[in-house]
């Protein structure tokens, strides 16, 4: 009896099957339901699926769109070079597939954004090719069941993985097996806890059998995280509208729109100084901080708010800079400290 034959009576009886990336699959549909899945739980995506899904139904629907309305629509999501890399990738199709989604794997892993294993996925639930996939929750899956150890984000122990995933992986039925055990490591098989007395896995599960759930995957060699202090900007002019400022395409909240931010406050004061000479050498009133964890590092942001009593030129609408209205907000991007930064702002203004 194999892994998959064991999964597909289990996802017979109670896999799920009515979430909306399930319906009408094409591979546009499992595609931005995919991307969206990756670091973020199927409960959040959901809303954010269906709106996403209503403006952009399709391929050219997104291609045409401006980028700052994708991001608008991904404000909260996260992880934002996602949302630049769909864009980016439906123009790609556009231009050179008229919209469709090419055959071949190998062309679909080369669009931005799309691994082996999200054009795997795309390929065996939209069209049930025998493809393996190879996201969090199988990694997960795999490592217990075969009781591999050592960290999976090591180049050896993936390629065992990739091999593993590629001989479970059924020549029927694929797309039904291959939500099988993403919703098993989902579900059942989760990080702590597992639920191995319900599990279809349970008999030949190496992990079950020798107590090593705990333990496996083997978890990510810890590293210190860097700590990164600094400040923001809110500039309220005489109508309270607020400076935004567009950050570069690539990095850190790449083209979404932010306070001005800086690694110190004399940085700020002499850029401030410059456009609004007489109006901002008053004191900068010091509003609540905002932590926030990135992949990489922690952020930890003092942001300051000064008000504008004259006209507020010197930073007027443009594609770097633009005032914002919190009462009538844009249809933009903003990062989610932000967010914070704007919604604290009707507590002191
Ligand atoms: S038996 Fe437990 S550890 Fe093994 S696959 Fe099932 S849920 Fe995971």
């Amino acid at each position: 009896m194999s892994i998959a034959d064991d999964l597909l009576r289990w996802f017979d009886v109670a896999g799920r099957k009515h979430l909306p990336w399930q319906q009408q699959r094409t591979p546009y549909r499992v595609w931005v339901s995919e991307i969206m899945l990756q670091q973020t739980q199927v409960s959040t995506v959901v809303p954010y699926y269906q709106r996403f899904m209503q403006r952009f139904p399709d391929v050219r629907s997104l291609a045409d769109a401006p980028l700052d309305e994708v991001l608008h629509l991904w404000t909260g999501l996260g992880y934002y070079a996602r949302a630049r890399n769909l864009h980016k990738a439906a123009q790609i199709l556009q231009q050179q597939y008229q919209g469709e989604f090419p055959g071949g794997h190998e062309q679909i892993q080369a669009l931005p954004g799309i691994g082996r294993s999200t054009a795997g996925a795309i390929l065996a639930l939209s069209r049930g090719e025998a493809h393996p996939i190879l996201d969090g929750n199988v990694k997960r899956v795999l490592t217990r069941f075969f009781a591999i150890h050592g960290y999976p984000g090591t180049k050896s122990i993936e390629a065992n993985l990739w091999q593993l995933a590629e001989s479970c992986t059924p020549k029927e039925r694929v797309a039904d097996y291959t939500q099988a055990i993403m919703d098993l490591g989902a579900t059942l098989c989760t990080r702590s806890a597992p639920r191995c007395g319900e599990c279809p896995l349970q008999a030949h599960c190496q992990a079950n059998r020798d107590r090593l759930q705990a333990l496996l995957p083997t978890p990510k060699p810890k590293r210190h995280r860097p700590q990164r202090n600094e400040v923001a900007l809110v500039v309220m002019n005489a109508q309270g509208q607020v400076l935004l400022e567009r950050r570069p395409p690539s990095g850190v909240w790449g083209g979404l729109w932010a306070c001005p931010q800086a690694r110190d406050k004399q940085s700020l004061q002499a850029w401030a100084q410059q456009r609004w000479p007489v109006q901002t050498d008053i004191e900068w009133q010091a509003l609540t901080p905002i932590d926030h964890a990135f992949t990489h590092f922690d952020l930890h942001l003092q942001p300051f708010l000064i008000k504008l009593f004259q006209s507020a030129a010197g930073a007027s609408d443009s594609e770097r800079y633009r005032w914002y209205d919190p009462q009538q907000p844009d249809r933009i991007g903003l990062p989610k400290p932000v967010i914070s930064i704007l919604e604290a702002l009707s507590d002191v203004s």
